[in-house]
């Protein structure tokens, strides 16, 4: 409480209290101030203000000073030092009796200097403060006055209206909004003097302070006897003389003219208060409408405020995404970059030694250039070449024919009919049986053959060729290789075995797989010559199969049994079997595929045992 300040007002020299002296009224507490309140006629408005707090209409004034003793002391009841710790008796006879009696509120204490703080200023240094009230009890019956002592403790000058409060006297009001700063403002003491009580059987005097702005304060309280003649109810047309009592004739004209004059104020004062009212609504008007104005504004401009958070906040997250994806961009971008970066000194490693090889080449191909002397006069070598190769080809056919016939005619000079003889090895059952030879091969080299008989008779027979048991398959196909020439020059060649079963017509014409016999040589001689001879001829060649059984031919590889077949002999000489199947071969595996195909067809192939042995071929 020691900081009881207003702070915001600190230091306003502006402001200045009004030195209000009021006064009014017939108490005659204080005459000397109630004259000076007539004589000031210039203050009238303050003082209406002032009066206008006070409630009570039993003739209680407020005066701008501090207590001073009055001539009699006596009538002084109590005291309270409001805020004060201690009681105190003064010289003079009063007793400021500690603050007690209270009910709520705080105390406050100050070393200010109390302004004109009358003959005991340390009153007014202390207050209580807050919503509070008083209850003094056992007060004998009667009439009194009661004085409160206000002070308003500040250090600076502040405004009115800072601290305004109703005080209630058993429970009836006698002052409203009092403000004590309005009328006297700082550290200048404020007494409201002579409010008239009646104190009931029951002793007892209420204080009620509530505050309505700020909180109220009271520095004191004092209680005073009322004689008779204040107490009787005062004719407001007459001054009471505090000396002698007696009533002083108030003049009524001047009364009259103060009232008037007083409403003339409060109307002039009413009538700016209205302008000013008007003025006020009118800018308080052009501020609403303005005001609205700028609220639309304001909303409008939220609203697109919000619009652009959002976007801004859209925008952010794009941007985010984007960062995102570049920063992936970015990644692969380096990625591909040393990939590329590997590719292209692979690439210009490659190309460096394709220059070194294209300039090789090029050199080359000068050196080339260069050493050709002169390419057209190869050309012309060249078709002058070509031209008497195909003169020669022309007389190597010519000579070919001519080769082919005399060739041929070799052949028939041999013999058109061909008789060899082979003899085949003594059998193992023959060595067995102890057989031996009879036949003698002396002359075999001439063609001969000696039969030796039991006697010492030997019969001689001659063949174009004698083979004995040492001659191989080889020396037998050397024999019949010759007439494959001429199969293929378009002779017609007939090769064929005969001789008793066991004699080894098989063995000669088929062989074995390992040894094979003339047939399979002469066919892989026959493929072999044609192929040969593909770039000149193209042959056709086919295979019939077929046998003579019960005097009848039968087409081994006919499908259909029943057809008869018939040999023709064509005009030229050779013979034919018109309708036989001719299955078109194209290499030895598949004429043997079609002999086999035959030889399972074959009628005696199937009830006889040793087929192979029976027939000749
Ligand atoms: P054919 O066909 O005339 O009835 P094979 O060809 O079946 O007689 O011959 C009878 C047997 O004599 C067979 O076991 C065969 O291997 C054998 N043979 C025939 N000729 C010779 C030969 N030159 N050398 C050795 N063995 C032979
Ligand atoms: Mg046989």
């Amino acid at each position: 409480m020691e900081n009881f300040q207003f702070s915001p007002f600190d230091n306003n020299p502006e402001f200045q209290a009004p030195d209000l002296c009021v006064s009014s009224g017939e108490s005659g507490e204080d005459l000397n101030q109630e004259t000076q309140a007539f004589a000031m006629e210039e203050d009238e408005t303050e003082q209406s203000l002032a009066d206008s707090m006070i409630c009570d209409d039993s003739g209680s004034i407020l005066v701008q000073n501090g207590f001073t003793i009055p001539d009699s002391t006596d009538e002084i009841v109590l005291f309270v030092n409001s805020g004060a710790m201690t009681s105190m008796e003064s010289d003079s006879g009063v007793s400021f009796t500690a603050d007690k009696f209270f009910k709520g509120g705080d105390t406050f204490q100050t070393e200010e200097f109390i302004t004109e703080g009358g003959d005991y200023s340390f009153i007014y240094q202390s207050a209580r403060l807050g919503d509070f009230r008083y209850c003094i009890e056992n007060i004998p019956p009667g009439n009194y006055l009661l004085d409160l002592h206000f002070v308003e403790i500040i250090n600076t000058y502040g405004p009115k209206g800072m601290r305004v409060f109703n005080v209630y006297m058993q429970d009836e009001k006698i002052l409203s909004d009092f403000d004590i700063f309005s009328i006297v403002g700082s550290n200048k003491p404020l007494q409201f003097v002579g409010a008239r009580v009646s104190i009931k059987d029951d002793g007892i005097l209420v204080l009620r302070f509530e505050g309505v702005h700020g909180s109220p304060l009271v520095s004191g309280i004092c209680l005073r006897k009322a004689n008779n003649k204040s107490v009787s109810k005062v004719n407001r047309e007459y001054f009471v003389c505090t000396n002698c009592s007696n009533d002083i004739e108030y003049p009524s004209a001047q009364k009259k003219l103060l009232r008037m004059k007083l409403v003339a104020q409060y109307e002039k004062k009413i009538k700016d208060l209205k302008d000013t009212l008007q003025r006020k609504t009118d800018e308080c008007y052009q501020s609403w409408i303005s005001w609205t104005a700028a609220n639309e504004q304001l909303a409008k401009v939220r609203m697109e405020l919000d619009n652009k958070t959002y976007r801004t906040y859209s925008l952010d997250h794009a941007l985010e995404m984007q960062a995102e994806k570049l920063r992936d961009i970015s990644n692969k971008y380096e990625q591909c970059k040393k990939s590329w970066t590997i590719a292209i000194n692979n690439l210009e490693q490659k190309v460096k030694v394709m220059k070194q090889e294209h300039s090789q080449l090029s050199r080359d191909a000068h050196e080339c250039t260069d050493s050709i002397p002169d390419l057209n006069k190869m050309v012309f070598a060249v078709q002058a070449l070509v031209e008497q190769c195909e003169d020669l080809k022309v007389k190597y056919n010519e000579e070919q024919i001519k080769r082919r016939k005399l060739y041929n005619q070799v052949q028939e000079a041999k013999g058109n009919i061909r008789v060899f003889c082979r003899c085949r090895p003594l059998s193992k059952p023959e060595v067995i049986a102890k057989c031996s030879l009879v036949v003698d091969f002396d002359a075999a080299k001439d063609g001969e053959l000696g039969i030796l008989n039991s006697g010492s008779t030997k019969k001689t027979f001659k063949f174009d060729r004698v083979y004995s048991p040492k001659d191989d398959q080889v020396d037998v196909f050397a024999d019949a290789a010759p007439v494959v020439i001429s199969v293929l020059d378009g002779y017609n060649v007939c090769i064929f075995a005969y001789g008793q079963t066991g004699t080894g017509k098989t063995f000669t014409m088929e062989g074995t797989e390992v040894n094979r016999g003339v047939n399979y040589r002469t066919l892989e001689e026959l493929f072999r010559i044609a192929n040969e001879r593909s770039e000149t001829y193209a042959y056709n060649i086919s295979v019939s199969v077929l046998e003579v059984y019960n005097e009848q031919i039968r087409d081994l590889l006919a499908t259909e049994t029943s057809k008869k077949l018939e040999i023709k002999q064509a005009s030229e000489g050779s013979h034919h079997i018109p309708g036989i199947v001719e299955a078109k071969v194209e290499n030895t595996n598949e004429v043997w595929k079609v002999l086999q195909a035959g030889s399972s067809a074959r009628a005696v192939g199937s009830n006889n045992v040793n087929e192979h042995s029976s027939r000749s071929h």
